[in-house]
């Protein structure tokens, strides 16, 4: 087997499912942990419906070989024999820095790379809490994962050289995906960027400035981009959204990683995007 073949994951949302899914069609064998039965139930119909897209569009062999590779479970001491394993569960410092607290004493190995996907919470915060920072890594995947390449790698300044150098192989030899380097700050490199554009976008539909089908079919056509900014957001999720401009705010104390009002009312009226059908559009 190579370095990492082993892999854990925990959280089968948005994300952690499309972890599971790239690191099962890599051929690794792929322990997804959630946090109940209806939870784990969900995350095996995501996991299905889109190694089944997969499958019809001629990307992989067969979505049964890759699903036999993923063991779905709700007990973290299912995770004592890993490699890696890599966190997607809610954008919450608190509880994240709970999990990879229990992470340290249930994963057995002394070189087992602990790695987060979070987007915007500081590597070193997850670090600290457990007996081997050197090993607590930012790998942090984009959404939809199966389609896009990108793999920011974040070292917290704890983190071994050899942690990171062996991350780097795990996106790029195993999954083969493309990997950047990034300083452990909020947001890394392309949420930096692309939050405060999001947000610009939401105060100009709150102004009334223009409606939200213009505002995303002036950077469609405009600029070229595949999608506009609320769009896009509703794809993120206007929660992980919402979440992810604070800890930037957090951070770096600058109005451009303000969330709007506008925002914060969506996500408490439970308006988040495609995940609950309603955003800024209406999904089926
Ligand atoms: P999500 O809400 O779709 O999924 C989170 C999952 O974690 C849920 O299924 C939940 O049941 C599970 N979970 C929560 N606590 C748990 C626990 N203690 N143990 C096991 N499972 C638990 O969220 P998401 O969009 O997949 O985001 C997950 C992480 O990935 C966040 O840190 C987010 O910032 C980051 N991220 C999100 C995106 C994006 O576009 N949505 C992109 C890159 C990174």
């Amino acid at each position: 087997m190579r370095d990492l073949e082993k892999v854990g994951v925990v959280g089968c949302g948005l994300m952690g499912a499309g972890i599971a899914e790239v690191s099962a069609r890599a051929g690794a064998e792929v322990v997804v942990v959630e946090s109940d039965a209806a939870a784990v139930e969900a995350g095996r119909a995501r996991l299905r419906r889109s190694l089944a897209r997969a499958e019809a569009k001629g990307k992989i062999d067969s979505a049964d070989d890759a699903m036999a590779r993923i063991r779905l479970v709700t007990s973290l001491d299912e995770l004592a024999d890993r490699e890696l394993v890599i966190e997607a569960i809610v954008e919450d410092e608190a509880v994240k820095a709970d999990l990879f607290q229990m992470l340290d004493k249930v994963v057995e190995s002394p070189d087992a790379i602990l790695a987060s996907n979070t987007s915007s919470i500081p590597i070193m915060k997850l670090g600290v809490v457990t007996s081997r920072p050197q090993q607590v890594v930012g790998m942090h995947f984009f959404n939809p994962v199966p389609v896009l390449q990108l793999v920011e790698i974040a070292p917290s300044l704890l983190t071994s050289s050899e942690t990171t150098r062996r991350a780097r192989e795990f996106v790029e030899g195993l999954l083969g995906k493309q990997a950047i380097d990034c300083q452990d700050r909020a947001g890394f490199v392309v949420n930096a960027l692309l939050v405060p554009f999001i947000l610009s976008a939401i105060r100009m539909l709150e102004s009334g400035f223009a409606t939200a089908e213009d505002i995303d079919r002036g950077l469609v056509l405009g600029a070229a981009h595949p999608q506009g900014p609320l769009a896009l957001a509703d794809l993120i999720g206007l929660d992980t959204t919402a979440a992810v401009a604070d800890s930037l705010y957090a951070e770096f104390k600058e109005p451009l990683f303000a969330a709007p009002p506008l925002l914060a009312r969506m996500v408490d009226a439970g308006l988040l995007g495609r995940k609950s059908g309603r955003g800024f559009y209406t999904y089926e």
